[in-house]
């Protein structure tokens, strides 16, 4: 009885390590505080310019740079099963197999990430707009807010797209933020004030 449990908290703790691991470029990379001071701090809304843009598609890398993180864990998880504790290796190679398999079915069903392309395409448009011939009003401000971008002059809704999170130092401290990036991904969580 007592040695299933053990192998089930091995399991367990194989399956976060893998977790953890593949999880380290979004949650580490781009919170480097030199790296984020063109920004407003995190939670306030993000003013959209070029920068923004460069933001969105380094999260992007860092979202598929998960992939080859997954190549650690499962590499250890293997050696482990061969060499060391079974269940480990197992929890290790069940995770970082499940992120390879989902995010590559999610390429072939044509899912989008949370930060891509689109997004980036669809940020520029409201750049675009707001220096163009057509603004919304003469002094056209798009900041993203929680749930959209909006013109902080005007208070037109530019963009309905809640924000992810974009990297940025998290105000709830490195602990609280982790965890709840961890749970959430990165993506938006409306109806709250998170990123
Ligand atoms: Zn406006």
């Amino acid at each position: 009885m007592f040695e299933m449990f053990y192998e089930a908290f091995e399991f367990t703790i194989g399956a976060m390590l893998a977790y953890l691991i593949t999880r380290v470029p979004f949650l580490t990379f781009p919170r480097v505080k030199s790296w984020n001071q063109q920004f407003s701090p995190h939670p306030e809304p993000v003013f959209v310019d070029g920068h923004l843009i460069q933001r969105v598609l380094h999260m992007r890398l860092f979202y598929w740079l998960a992939l080859v993180f997954a190549i650690i864990p499962a590499t250890f998880g293997w050696l482990s099963i061969a060499h060391g504790s079974a269940p480990i290796g197992f929890g290790m190679w069940v995770v970082s197999g499940w992120l390879i398999l989902s995010r590559v079915t999610s390429v072939i069903s044509g899912e989008q990430a949370t930060w891509n392309k689109l997004l980036a395409m669809e940020l520029q448009i409201v750049i675009n707009k707001c220096a163009g011939e057509n603004p919304c009003c003469n002094l056209a401000y798009p900041l993203w807010e929680v749930t959209c971008v909006k013109c902080n002059t005007c208070g037109e809704n530019l963009l309905n797209q809640p924000r992810p999170d974009l990297g940025r130092p998290r105000s709830d401290g490195w602990i609280a933020g982790f965890f709840r990036l961890l749970i959430s991904d990165g993506r938006p969580i409306v109806a709250s004030e998170e990123e």
